[in-house]
């Protein structure tokens, strides 16, 4: 019968190792030398970049973007752009890397990442290794002006959002979340079946909704775990961008109601299945399963509203922005490691009191800035700026921070 392509549940429970503060060493990620070969529209390129400040610039598409992905497809996460993954090879190639020298866990590290037909390969430290492996060795957090849509479009980016950044900290969720999209989907698959009567209804469903109760258990309660921990940094963060004008803040908002972060899994697991069980109708009705933490959200507000329907342009870019440093100092908390922070493209699209505290209060780690024009970093830390034309660097420069003037007479 068809169902059978449903297979049997997986044994579901791989529960997600608690956030454990586990500093190996240094507190700060640095890179020391990059590579980049037949990525996107970089031929090849190779770079020793700054420990503090470097500023990629250069006109519209020339690769400033492509640049700051390569570096972030190290973290071994999906790209932040929408893509599909045979489009990160130059056109004409078969085969694209990157590669980085890097201080980070205490000691210097060699990541190397191959891209070819659709697939990934990584090595770390010349062995190789399962990509996902380097979530949790390789630190990095990327701002770009798509990273808007965290705040102003549905919930999957927020719920993207937190599933990447609780990945970074805890990569056992990787693995958690892939359970669980693949009982989602078999459920679905099964839903549908027993709707237009190509299987029966006797009692596989209820299987299935077994591990995926276990399952959506984990996951809720990683998310809720993580937001504990997010929170507290979001509101001061927002604080000091907005001048401690605003007060930001935020919570999970799940489809299932609950004391999620605080109920017990056994508690959690039942909780989630007897609402599996009411919901049964609608779920047959629509083919799909129509709770759970695909359904979830993240609410996010200023001043008590909610920033998504009612903030201005100025606070939904703040809170967006808000949201990822905070997901810096969770990293740094955790893993006791500083992630090398990507700015793409965000500065010009801030006013100055913004842009200036973002720049002061990323005084720490090694920063990477991709703009259009190089004029505006005179009060930044030590660094390098880079111009990029057509995909390789031409001309590079120092930078300094501007001394102050001697007083006068
Ligand atoms: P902007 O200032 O507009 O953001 P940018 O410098 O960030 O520009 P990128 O997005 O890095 O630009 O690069 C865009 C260029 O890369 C485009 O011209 C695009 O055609 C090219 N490109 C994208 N994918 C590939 C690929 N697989 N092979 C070759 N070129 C590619
Ligand atoms: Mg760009």
């Amino acid at each position: 019968p068809p169902w059978t392509r449903t297979g049997v549940p997986p044994v579901a429970g791989r529960g997600c190792a608690p956030l454990v503060v586990g500093s190996e060493g240094g507190i700060e990620l640095v890179i020391s030398a990059l590579t980049v070969r037949d990525f996107r529209n970089i031929p090849s390129l190779s770079l020793e970049p700054s420990p503090g400040v470097n500023v990629i610039y250069g006109d519209n598409a020339q690769g400033k973007t492509n640049l700051v992905e390569a570096l972030y497809l190290l973290t071994g996460q999906k790209s932040f752009r929408q893509t599909r993954e045979t489009d990160l090879v130059r056109f004409g190639q078969k085969t694209a890397n990157v590669s980085a020298r890097f201080q980070g866990g205490g000691r210097e590290q060699v990541v190397s990442l191959t891209l070819e037909g659709g697939k990934r390969a990584a090595s770390l430290n010349e062995l190789p290794v399962a990509v996902g492996e380097l979530t949790g060795k390789f630190f990095a957090v990327v701002f770009s002006p798509a990273g808007l849509s965290l705040v102003r479009d549905g919930p999957s980016q927020r719920r993207a959002f937190l599933d990447g950044a609780i990945s970074q900290v805890m990569p056992r969720y990787q693995r958690t979340m892939a359970d669980l999209n693949r009982v989602l989907f078999q459920r679905n698959s099964l839903l549908n079946d027993i709707n237009r009567r190509l299987a029966p209804d006797d009692g596989l469903l209820e299987v299935w909704d077994r591990s995926f109760s276990k399952l959506s258990y984990s996951v809720i309660n990683a998310r809720c775990r993580y937001l504990s921990r997010l929170a507290p940094f979001g509101e001061e963060i927002y604080r000091g961008i907005s001048g401690g004008k605003e007060a930001f803040s935020m919570a999970y908002h799940p489809s299932i109601p609950g004391e999620w972060g605080k109920i017990k899994e056994e508690e959690g697991e039942e909780l989630i299945f007897s609402a599996l069980g009411r919901a049964r109708g609608d779920d047959l009705k629509n083919g799909c399963t129509t709770l759970g933490p695909h359904r979830d959200d993240l609410d996010l507000w200023v001043d008590g509203v909610a920033v998504r329907s009612y903030g201005s342009q100025g606070q939904q870019r703040s809170c967006a922005l808000t949201l990822k440093l905070a997901e810096c100092r969770v990293i740094r908390e955790v893993a006791g490691e500083q992630p090398v922070i990507l700015l793409d493209d965000v500065l010009s699209e801030l006013d100055k009191a913004r842009r200036d505290y973002l720049l002061s209060g990323l005084a720490e780690g090694q920063l990477f800035i991709t703009c259009c024009e190089r004029n505006g970093f005179g009060a930044m830390r030590e660094g390098m700026m880079w111009r990029i034309e057509k995909g390789a660097l031409v001309s590079k420069r120092r930078m300094a921070p501007k001394r102050p003037r001697p007083a006068g007479p």
